[in-house]
């Protein structure tokens, strides 16, 4: 029979095995990603949120908020913000992409 300690253990084991798993599907995700000098980021606007994480972790201060009218007939606010990328100032680091949780932020040519 299965004790708690097993149990614990076995538990243990499983998560790190699915963190490895995930880590590498992460860092092949971010390899596939373009990025440098030659890149640019661009928002979705459909999926931006207004969250700011982007605007956090931009240390060239490529990121802009500005309000836009909230789409959804539901929610009783009237503006939302959304992000917009400085073409000039964005180094191409990539960094916002990782930091979306929309995964509104892409990378495309410059
Ligand atoms: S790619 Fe880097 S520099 Fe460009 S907007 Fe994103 S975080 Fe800022
Ligand atoms: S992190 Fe993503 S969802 Fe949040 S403001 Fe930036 S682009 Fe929009």
């Amino acid at each position: 029979m299965t004790d708690i300690q097993n149990l614990i253990e076995r538990r243990a084991a499983e998560q790190a095995r699915i963190r490895m798993q995930l880590n590498s599907m992460r860092a092949e995700e971010e390899a596939k990603l373009k990025g440098g000098p030659e890149a640019v980021a661009w928002v979705k606007e459909e999926q931006c949120i207004g969250c700011d994480q982007c605007t956090i972790v931009c240390d060239d201060d490529a990121i802009e908020l500005y309000d836009a009218p909230m789409s959804s007939p539901i929610m009783n606010v009237d503006v939302n913000r959304k992000a917009k990328i400085l073409r000039d100032p964005c180094t191409g680091c990539k960094l916002c992409v990782l930091a979306c949780p929309t995964d509104a932020i892409i990378m495309i040519d410059r």
